[in-house]
């Protein structure tokens, strides 16, 4: 595992999602899973690499599955905002099928585990804020929203780190079928006002207040620009294919990333209007 500060430890190679184990004298608290079994053991091996204490806590930062699926394989104390509870229940009950609707080259790959595998629910849920007191660590979690229903921030002030799920990336944003850009921005300019040395974010390396910035910037861009064309009384479908935000664009243009943006302009459409 990577060390990023004096308690903070995370693991970026796992399938699904960054993993991050906080060391806390009531045992490591871990956020995010990756979603393969053997993943989940090599985790538990670096965990005990670092502490002979039992996981105290696992933090979901958000509901999407490519961030949950490893808990069976840890613990079932899992703290996570209140949202995710119907949507952990829906993906308990319908795994396999999600991933072969979604992902379908990765269902057959691995079939076996999917077919079986357990999604742990929520133990201990919250709306706005809470705080866990771990010994002398205090971890704080917060609702933001935006790149999900249930989004949150997670906070380690002693060692000034921020988790922020994929409500950060460093390039093109993952914007989810659920994204709401108004939170997202607020989510951002929160960020941009922490105290914060390193921020962890739900896919990738870890990344500086930069990215944020720049990700905030793209999607105020996006938002004004949709805006003034709503405004001139242009219609969506004209909207989707006229605007353009190369100035603002995080990354290069690709086809991929053109139609990320349609689909993002789509949205932002629906939610101004
Ligand atoms: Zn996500």
């Amino acid at each position: 595992m990577q060390q990023v500060s004096e308690h903070v430890f995370i693991e970026t190679k796992y399938l699904g999602c960054n993993v991050g184990v906080v060391l806390t004298e009531q045992g490591p608290v871990v956020i995010d899973t990756p979603a393969l079994p053997d993943d989940t053991r090599d985790l538990r091996d670096q965990i005990r690499k670092l502490t002979s204490r039992r996981i105290a806590y696992l933090i979901y930062t958000h509901e999407h599955f490519d961030h949950v699926l490893g808990a069976a394989g840890l613990t079932k104390k899992v703290i996570a905002h209140y949202a995710a509870v119907s949507d952990i229940e829906y993906l308990r009950k319908n795994l396999a099928s999600e991933i072969k609707h979604f992902y379908p080259g990765l269902y057959l790959e691995y079939k076996d585990i999917f077919d079986t595998l357990d999604v742990v629910p929520p133990q201990i849920t919250f709306v706005n804020e809470i705080t866990l007191y771990a010994g002398s660590r205090k971890l704080e979690l917060s609702w933001v929203g935006g790149h999900s229903p249930a989004s949150i921030l997670i906070y380690v002030p002693d060692d000034r780190v921020l988790f922020c799920g994929d409500n950060v990336d460093v390039g093109m944003p993952f914007i989810a079928p659920y994204s709401r850009f108004g939170e997202w921005i607020n989510a951002l300019k929160r960020i941009e006002g922490m105290e914060i040395d390193r921020i962890v974010p739900g896919h990738g390396e870890v990344c500086g207040m930069d990215d944020v910035i720049r990700t905030r910037i793209f999607f105020e861009t996006a938002r004004d620009r949709v805006q003034s064309l709503i405004s001139a009384d242009v219609t969506k479908q004209e909207a989707v294919q006229k605007i353009d935000l190369t100035d603002v664009l995080p990354v290069p243009l690709s086809p991929i990333v053109r139609q990320q943006v349609q689909t993002m302009v789509g949205m932002m459409w629906k939610e101004i209007d």
